[in-house]
């Protein structure tokens, strides 16, 4: 017996995190998550394809997530539309896939078998007994995972870091896998989004200190911008509402729901004695106002970057007020938070981020020092570097053979990664790429992707005219225009253009006597686009219909 990995999402980028584990002929898939396209063309998320998966989808058992991260979770829906199989999760991450599966109007929530794992759980599957374990993260419950296998014992860590004094409740269990280490470990996988970044993350204590440090100092109204699923940052700053005497406003839809969710399972002491209504947060005298905000990436609707703009329906900040950025910029989200800062400086607000101050936020991912301590705990046979670009792996990979760990191999999405009798290679390869789902969810094909660019870039035409039984033409043609000129500026070029039209469809040389279709929007939109090209230096996309009359 074999055991197989095959990463369809997440090795290559970081994001959209995806893995079938085949064992026995059967999978398993670990977390199904999203990552963003930033290019402005109306598509909502990204997520792996895993059309090599539906092919095989009588062996698919089940779906496990670590966490409830985006880039774990955020695809769940989209991947219950092509399997029925039972959800296993930390109830955190179950909590937000349910809410997510609400939210989304298309899916038929009634029938999901979602199955809650913890702490001392042990779920079998193909062949393989799972075993979640707790690692420090940024957000509540996460989960990495003890595999036992018929090829040994395989450790993958999740989204980790270390942390010596972690908070309440994100502890780092050891003792669960130390068992398994004394015995021998076959193989781990291991996050590699900080494998470029020496050092150590550091600590949420030092974080907490710091930030209690500010806002007591701070007069007017402090605004901690930070991830929602932030759960433990955001009961610290509860914390320092109470020392500091202020009122916690909470801005933003997935603050509420976070707040909800974690205040539900018990993660969050209840904290109404400090937190109030978006209402009465805009009667409060400035001093005593702790903001948390959505949007510390520079999201356009989100509430921070609306506060910049002095469009927030419920509150309007200035001179006097202070922003704290608490958390990392996602490469790729560097000049959205630029214009973030920028337009909260504009209008007076001081803005407090980890470049000025690094003590605002600490990684919830290890850096090289940890990722090393790590596997020189668990001392593997081989490893597999997963959650980064290939940048990112390589260099986890160098880390691993420095801490010396005799096999080590490089994947990227569509790898197929076995493991038998302690060799780990890549020994085959399948389909793989991404799925872009549009804002009804519904997936967008890559060539209405490509024309939307070409749209974006250069504009588009549309040109019609009338022809006879024979395709000559009736008439002058008519062009519209998006995105390429100002019309109602250019008469005369739209006439030109028209004229263009005319000469190359009545140019048409044919030994045959009717002209058809095709050939007349072939000759008016070369016509055109020539036109376009002589005129302009550019050519847009040009679409011709052609009315037979007659
Ligand atoms: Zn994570
Ligand atoms: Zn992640």
């Amino acid at each position: 017996m074999t055991v197989r990995f095959i990463p369809l999402g997440g090795l290559g980028e970081i994001g959209m995190n995806c893995m079938a584990i085949e064992h026995d002929g059967r999978i398993v898939v670990l977390d199904c998550g999203v990552i963003f396209d930033g290019r402005g063309l109306g598509v909502d998320v990204v997520h792996a394809d895993w059309e090599w998966l539906v092919d095989r989808q009588r062996d698919v058992v089940a779906l496990v997530l670590t966490h409830g991260h985006e880039d774990h979770i955020g695809a769940v829906s989209y991947f219950l539309r092509d399997f029925d199989v039972p959800v296993y999760g930390p109830a955190y991450a179950l909590a937000l896939v349910k809410n997510r599966i609400a939210e989304h109007a298309w899916h038929r929530a009634s029938d999901i078998d979602y199955r809650v794992i913890g702490e001392g759980s042990r779920v079998d599957l193909a062949g393989m007994t799972f075993r979640p374990w707790q690692v420090t993260h940024s957000m509540p419950t996460c989960f990495g995972l003890v595999i036992e296998t018929s090829e040994g014992v395989v450790v993958h860590t999740g989204d980790f870091k270390i942390d010596d004094t972690p908070p309440p409740g994100d502890r780092f269990a050891r003792e669960v896998v130390e068992p398994f280490v004394e015995k021998g470990i076959a193989l781990v996988l291991s996050d590699s989004t900080n494998a470029l970044t020496d050092g150590r993350s550091g600590g949420e204590l030092g974080v907490s200190e710091a930030l209690q440090e500010i806002v007591a100092a701070a007069k007017g109204r402090v605004i901690v911008g930070l991830f929602a699923s932030n759960v433990h940052r955001m009961r610290m700053l509860f914390e320092v509402a109470r020392k500091t005497e202020r009122h916690v406003v909470p801005l933003g839809r997935s603050i509420d729901t976070h707040l909800r969710i974690a205040t539900e399972l018990g993660i969050l002491p209840d904290p109404h004695d400090v937190l109030v209504t978006r209402e009465q947060g805009r009667t409060l005298p400035p001093s005593r106002t702790l903001v948390l905000a959505t949007g510390s990436q520079g999201e356009p609707q989100a509430a921070l970057s609306r506060l910049a703009a002095g469009s927030h329906p419920d509150l309007v900040i200035g001179e006097g007020d202070l922003v704290v950025l608490s958390s990392r910029v996602i490469p790729g989200n560097e000049r959205p938070i630029l214009d973030l800062v920028e337009g909260l400086e504009r209008r007076g607000i001081r803005v407090l981020h980890r470049n000025l101050d690094p003590r605002v936020h600490v990684s919830g991912h290890a850096h090289k020092d940890e990722q090393r301590s790590l596997l020189e705990w668990l001392r593997p046979r081989a490893f597999l570097p997963v959650h980064g670009t290939y940048v990112h792996l390589r260099a986890h990979g160098q880390i691993a053979r420095e801490a010396g760990v005799p096999e080590v191999a490089l994947a990227l999405n569509g790898e197929v990664v076995q493991l038998a009798e302690g060799k780990l290679r890549v020994v085959d390869r399948v389909w793989s790429g991404r799925i872009h789902i549009d804002k009804g969810g519904e997936p967008v094909d890559g060539r209405v992707l490509a024309d939307r660019r070409s749209v974006a870039e250069w504009g588009e035409a549309v040109v019609s005219f009338a022809v006879d039984r024979e395709g000559k033409l009736l008439g002058e043609p008519k062009i519209t225009t998006r995105g390429v000129v100002v019309e109602a500026d250019e008469p005369d070029f739209l006439v030109d253009a028209c004229d263009a039209v005319a000469h190359a469809v009545r140019e048409i040389k044919t030994p045959r006597l009717v002209i058809d279709d095709a050939q007349l929007e072939d000759a008016a939109r070369r016509g055109l686009r020539r036109f376009f090209g002589a005129e302009l230096g550019k050519k847009p996309i040009v679409s011709v219909l052609v009315h037979r009359v007659g």
